[in-house]
């Protein structure tokens, strides 16, 4: 029988070990942390998203480069995840974002458990504590602990390199680089972005939401809210921008993204309802006639100037695309996800390290972006499920 070690333990790991051929291979997951899953516990805890519920093309659109995980999507897409959880006893149910969670009686270290639960009884193996530490000269896995492990195949699940307390520190990449395998930096993503706040501004609305916005930059626009922070702007609009803001920074730019205040209308008619407001002042006809609250008046006042403010046409068009400068990204080690990792030209299209045979590589610790809402998770457990089949089908 062969032996497959499998080096981490999160989601993408976990889903190929429930799938793996045990009666075909022999499987052993070392993980350095004495617990699996410890990041998929972190996701849980502000409302776990396992996948999104929509069309596959619409699913594949959201991940780039999108051509890199559409194979992988349709070998295994949303609703086949869903049907997995379900035959494994978690059910789901779609919020009304679309985004797909465990039932509510259920908690995530329960749905943890449950696929552990299931990856034990496949006979999979679990080795806690087991920190991976690079390849000896005869290519055998070695660990922190001195053991060095002779094995067929090895996969690389070994997540990105943010919420370093969970285990995915991203130390690996140097050790990649020794078998000149191209590992790209990684940057933050899926994070909050600094904004230069006045002070009057922060002092009062730090912590207030701005809820049904549209966000733009560089041609993409994201609908969803946000939530203003000391440090700037977070919440799933700016996440789902945030590899483009990124790119803008790298190259030495500010980046100005623009937010839409009122998506659901046009220049023409907000600037209609300003005008054919029987209402004096500016502030009580924006929030009448507009429906917006002080922190997004507030907004407007910042980022424009005195004689737009009180011109109906010149006001309608900022309320439309108010421009606010963005100055960096927050720290890499509080983002959701992280850009970088194993460059995808050196994987083939089973994930299988091009200048390395017999070892693949799937999970966040590959270069692909995804935004927050389930597209992480669902991208993870997709190359995990598909790798299975692969090695299952392997003569
Ligand atoms: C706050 C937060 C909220 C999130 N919310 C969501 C959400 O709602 N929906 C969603 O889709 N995604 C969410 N994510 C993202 C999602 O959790 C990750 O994308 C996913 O966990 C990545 O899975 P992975 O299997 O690639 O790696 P990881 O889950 O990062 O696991 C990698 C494992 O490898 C182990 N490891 C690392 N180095 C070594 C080594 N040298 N030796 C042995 N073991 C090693 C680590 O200890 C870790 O257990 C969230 C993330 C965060 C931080």
């Amino acid at each position: 029988m062969k032996k497959l070690s499998i080096i981490g333990g999160g989601p993408a790991a976990l889903m190929l070990a429930a799938e793996i051929d045990t009666k075909k291979y022999s499987v052993t997951i070392y993980e350095k942390k004495k617990a699996v899953g410890r990041k998929f516990l972190v996701a849980g805890e502000g409302g776990l998203n396992l996948t999104y519920n929509s069309s596959k093309s619409e699913l594949i659109a959201q991940y780039s480069p999108s051509e890199f995980i559409a194979p992988i999507l349709k070998t295994f897409s949303n609703e086949d995840l869903i049907q997995w959880l379900e035959n494994h006893d978690i059910p789901t149910f779609i919020g009304s974002s679309n985004r797909v969670f465990p039932n509510l009686d259920l908690k995530p270290i329960e749905v943890l458990n449950k696929i552990v639960e299931h990856i034990t009884k496949n006979g999979v193996k679990i080795q806690f504590n087991k920190t991976w530490t690079g390849w000896n000269e005869e290519g055998h896995l070695c660990f922190e602990d001195s053991e060095i492990i002779e094995t067929d195949i090895t996969v690389f699940a070994l997540g990105g390199a943010s919420w370093k307390v969970t285990g995915s520190d991203g130390e690996w990449s140097e050790l990649f680089k020794t078998r000149d395998v191209n590992v790209i930096p990684f940057r933050a993503a899926n994070c909050a972005f600094e904004v230069e706040w006045s002070k009057n501004f922060i002092t009062t609305h730090e912590g207030k939401p701005l809820k049904n916005i549209a966000l733009s930059f560089a041609d993409q626009v994201a609908k969803g809210e946000l939530v203003i922070s000391k440090f700037g702007l977070e919440g799933n609009a700016i996440y789902a921008l945030s590899e483009k803001i990124q790119a803008k920074l790298m190259s030495g730019q500010t980046p100005t993204i623009y937010l839409d205040l009122k998506p659901t209308m046009s220049i023409a008619q907000v600037s209609e309802k300003i005008k054919n407001s029987p209402l004096m002042k500016m502030t009580d006809i924006l929030k009448s006639e507009l429906n917006l609250d002080r922190t997004a008046i507030a907004i407007l006042k910042q980022f424009s100037a005195k004689e737009t403010y009180s011109t109906a046409d010149l006001l309608a068009k900022i309320i439309k695309h108010v421009p606010i400068d963005i100055q960096s990204a927050d720290d890499m080690d509080k983002a959701i996800s992280t850009l970088g990792g194993i460059d995808l030209a050196e994987v083939d299209e089973n994930l299988q390290l091009k200048k390395v045979p017999q070892v693949y590589v799937i999970g966040e610790m590959l270069d692909w972006y995804a935004p927050t809402g389930g597209y992480l998770l669902q991208g993870c457990f997709s190359m995990g499920y598909g790798l299975a089949r692969n090695l299952n089908e392997l003569k």
